[in-house]
């Protein structure tokens, strides 16, 4: 029986397990990959301490930091977590069960499907969901990019270096940082296509183009571009889940400002919270947070 589990490996997760560790805690932390989202960000410049960094550079950081700490970590995927009479919990992966007296769900999100015609098939053959993955394969290819929040306008940006021109596919107004909005203006070969949708992907082995809708004249158009770049949004790792915890309208889950979810001894932090604002820096925070609440929990326990 383990104190903690933590389930996720990313920024939220990571920071959960230092500050598990030091209150000497055993902790035991499952991820299929360590770092999450962080390993698809090339430019970070709003996480304190660094004026600038990549995401897989911070994600070397927190690894290390980690390291320093007894956590055990498996990497292995979670495919559902129980509560026993008692008030323990049973964490089940492909590989076993595993039992703690909490557990901290820092499973974060995902990308959210376009759901065009196109897109599954040509996953991988020009569609991408990640532009610091993907990006260098396209260096000196035509692209696009749908979306128009700030994983839309950064990947724009950062495709902007390799790609001699890079269209912005957007539906309404760009919900992302004025910031990113001006970068993404001055790069000067980003062609900002606001108040079109996405209709379908098209090609032959591989993509060559991206057929687009004007909402406002219902205008077809097709763009010859050789990579789609979906960002249109993340969805919660929750669905393993199923049914235990309290969930919003978006399936993340509910919690309070002490990272309580509905059920005692389940904290949860981080993108797969209800929490309103996605950032490194938060999911950091929400984690350090969960570990100390969860500390104080096993206080109560004994
Ligand atoms: P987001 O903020 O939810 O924005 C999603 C965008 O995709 C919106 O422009 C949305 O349009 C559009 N969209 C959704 N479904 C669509 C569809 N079917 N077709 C076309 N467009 C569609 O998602 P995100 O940009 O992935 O960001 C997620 C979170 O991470 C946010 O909280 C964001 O601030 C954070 N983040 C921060 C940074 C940073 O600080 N540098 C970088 C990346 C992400 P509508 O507005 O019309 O719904």
């Amino acid at each position: 029986m383990h104190d903690l589990i933590i389930i996720g490996g990313g920024p939220a997760g990571l920071t959960s397990a230092v500050y598990a560790a030091r209150k000497k805690m055993d902790t035991l932390l499952f991820t299929t990959e360590l770092g999450g989202q962080l390993m698809w960000t090339r430019e970070i410049e709003n996480y304190m301490g660094y004026q600038f960094i990549s995401g897989p550079d911070l994600m070397n950081k927190f690894e290390e930091q980690v390291k320093r700490f007894a956590v055990a970590t498996k990497y292995e995927e979670v495919t559902g977590v129980t509560v026993h009479d008692n008030g323990t919990f049973i964490v089940k992966t492909q590989e076993g069960e595993y039992q703690s007296k909490m557990v901290i769900l820092a499973s974060g999100k995902r990308s959210r499907l376009l759901g065009v015609p196109g897109e599954k098939e040509f996953a991988g053959l020009g569609v991408s969901y990640c532009a610091t993955c993907d990006g260098p394969l396209f260096t000196g290819k035509i692209v696009a990019v749908v979306g128009g929040g700030n994983s839309a306008v950064q990947a724009a940006i950062e495709l902007s270096g390799v790609s001699p021109t890079v269209y912005l596919v957007a539906r309404r107004d760009y919900r992302a940082d004025p910031i990113l909005i001006d970068k993404m203006q001055a790069t000067g070969n980003i062609i900002e296509l606001k108040g079109y949708v996405a209709e379908g992907i098209y090609g032959k082995d591989a993509v060559e183009k991206l057929t687009i809708r004007e909402i406002s004249s219902g205008k077809i158009q097709d763009l010859a571009v050789k990579g789609v770049f979906v960002e249109v949004g993340l969805q919660p790792n929750s669905e393993f889940l199923s049914g235990l915890v309290a969930v919003n309208d978006q399936k993340e889950l509910i919690i309070d400002c002490r990272t309580k979810t509905n059920i005692p001894g389940l904290f949860a932090a981080g993108d797969v919270t209800n929490g309103p604002d996605k950032q490194i820096v938060i999911a950091a925070g929400d984690g350090a947070k969960a570990a100390l609440m969860a500390y104080e929990y096993l206080l109560h326990q004994k």
